[in-house]
């Protein structure tokens, strides 16, 4: 038995639970060891280069950046709330690089949890998934509540970790959707998700279901309670 939910609704198609306990847990890869930031590509938009968090504002009030900066990384404030990039963008490539806490505390979905959510509604699951049980579709990499990703390739706590991101925005036809999101990941240099449609929005314990929205939207970090930092952040349109 693992840990998650057993009263959500069944995934169309699938034979899970959303956060099922019971479907099985992406194998373990260690992938290449952690090294200093990666150098961005010479038409990356940068929204966070390690000093100016100026590109950021508190998600819920349009406030300044309420998260701490210092030695070169963004990190969460508990309970300040997440923050959003003030730029807006449709389907792109983003590098970000991550680290959970050094320091373990907690467990399961408690422990070094943040999250990537595209456009502000798509969330990729950042968590500290080294020997970290939790459910399937909320390992580290997941398409939160809907894919688990293909392997578990996290690093150790406190170590730093890239995200690379090619992402295909969703697009509506008046107030139907014409067109699924399509995602790809690499996490340390694995590929955890290729081309994969996602189902909809990121909902909590819900199925998830598309809302129509414009074709831009900002880049959403998480405040889920855990001081995880950011480093490192760009993008590069794709439209
Ligand atoms: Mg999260």
């Amino acid at each position: 038995m693992g840990i998650g939910y057993e009263d959500t609704p069944i995934l169309p198609g699938m034979p899970w639970r959303v956060h099922d306990p019971n479907r099985p847990l992406p194998p373990v890869v260690t992938p290449r060891p952690a090294g200093g930031p990666v150098a961005p590509p010479s038409d990356a938009v940068m929204l966070f280069d390690g000093r100016d968090g100026s590109g950021w504002v508190s998600a819920k009030t349009g406030e300044p950046n309420p998260w701490k900066i210092e030695n070169g990384y963004m990190e969460v404030v508990p309970k300040s709330g997440s923050i959003m990039s003030k730029i807006e963008f449709g389907s792109c490539q983003i590098h970000l690089e991550w680290a959970s806490p050094a320091e373990v505390v907690g467990a399961s979905q408690g422990r070094g949890n943040s999250g990537v959510f595209l456009m502000r509604r798509y969330e990729i699951q950042v968590l500290d998934s080294y020997d970290n049980p939790t459910y399937a579709d909320g390992t580290a990499g997941s398409i939160y509540g809907q894919y688990p990703p293909l392997v578990n390739a996290c690093r150790k706590p406190g170590e730093w970790q890239t995200y690379d991101i090619v992402w295909q925005a969703p697009l509506f036809d008046g107030d139907k959707l014409a067109r699924p999101a399509v995602l790809s990941l690499v996490h340390n240099g694995v590929v955890l998700h290729h081309a994969r449609e996602l189902m909809g929005a990121t909902t909590h314990r819900q199925l998830p279901v598309y809302t129509p929205h414009p074709p831009r939207g900002a880049l959403e970090l998480q405040d889920h309670n855990n001081p995880v930092r950011f480093r490192n952040i760009w993008y590069r349109p794709l439209d």
